[in-house]
């Protein structure tokens, strides 16, 4: 699905020819795409280059109701390449390879890096858009430096509001320790609260979207104190 947000570069082909993440995320390489779909089919399969567009997608957009907020964890990542290089199927960039359908990086450019008709290995499973920031944020009651800077907090919500506008389901936004599976130990870091402050609980009262309750494929661990804390709010209007 084509989407156009202001300042957004559209690296869904230069992010289609890797199978599974760079390793950045968790430090492990995980599959990008989620279990049954086509795409993780012919990426455990692919030798070489792995060409996403020739494989179906798996869900029509019009059934995702919800975000997920992700940090990177990792400092600095690396600047994008210039822009001709946003069709490049052999891009080995580390945004490229996560797993997420966009990051928003520190700078405040914004990076669609795989489709949202595509459903990822991650929190946001069949019914979820998984968004990444770049950064490294802690979680301690007093913010401490690295913090959240206006431009990506700028950036994430002007994303935000134009998902808002393409996919009329989207009703749920959510931090990945409230909904994450398994023993993810997620609850307090990620996406941690100078995000989750900054832009979650901004989507909850100018979209009006909903944090406290998944919508039911999820499990529900709660907003964990540690990132609704309010000394992380910026207060930006
Ligand atoms: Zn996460």
């Amino acid at each position: 699905m084509d989407i156009y947000v202001p300042g957004m570069r559209d690296r869904r082909i230069a992010a289609s020819d890797e199978s599974h993440s760079s390793g950045v995320q968790g430090g492990s390489r995980r599959p990008i795409f989620g279990d049954g779909t086509a795409a993780r089919r012919a990426g455990d399969a692919a030798h070489g280059v792995f060409d996403l567009r020739r494989y179906r997608t798996g869900r029509d957009p019009r059934i995702i109701s919800t975000v997920v907020l992700h940090q990177t964890a990792v400092a600095s990542v690396r600047s994008l390449p210039p822009v001709a290089t946003d069709h490049d199927i052999a891009s080995e960039h580390v945004f490229d390879h996560m797993i997420a359908h966009f990051v928003v990086c520190a700078d405040g450019s914004l990076v669609y890096t795989h489709d949202v008709e595509h459903i990822l290995n991650d929190a946001g499973g069949r019914f979820g858009i998984d968004i990444e920031f770049e950064g490294d944020f802690g979680n301690d009651p007093e913010p401490a430096e690295p913090r959240l800077g206006t431009a990506a907090i700028e950036a994430g919500r002007r994303l935000l509001l134009w998902l808002d506008g393409y996919l009329p389901a989207l009703s749920h936004i959510h931090p990945h320790g409230q909904v994450q599976r398994g023993a993810g130990g997620k609850l307090h870091s990620c996406c941690g609260p100078d995000i989750w402050m900054n832009i979650g609980e901004w989507a909850v009262r100018r979209l009006g979207w909903i944090c406290d309750t998944p919508v039911a494929s999820y499990p529900n661990h709660g907003i964990s104190p540690r990132q609704r804390n309010t000394a992380y709010d910026r207060q930006l209007p």
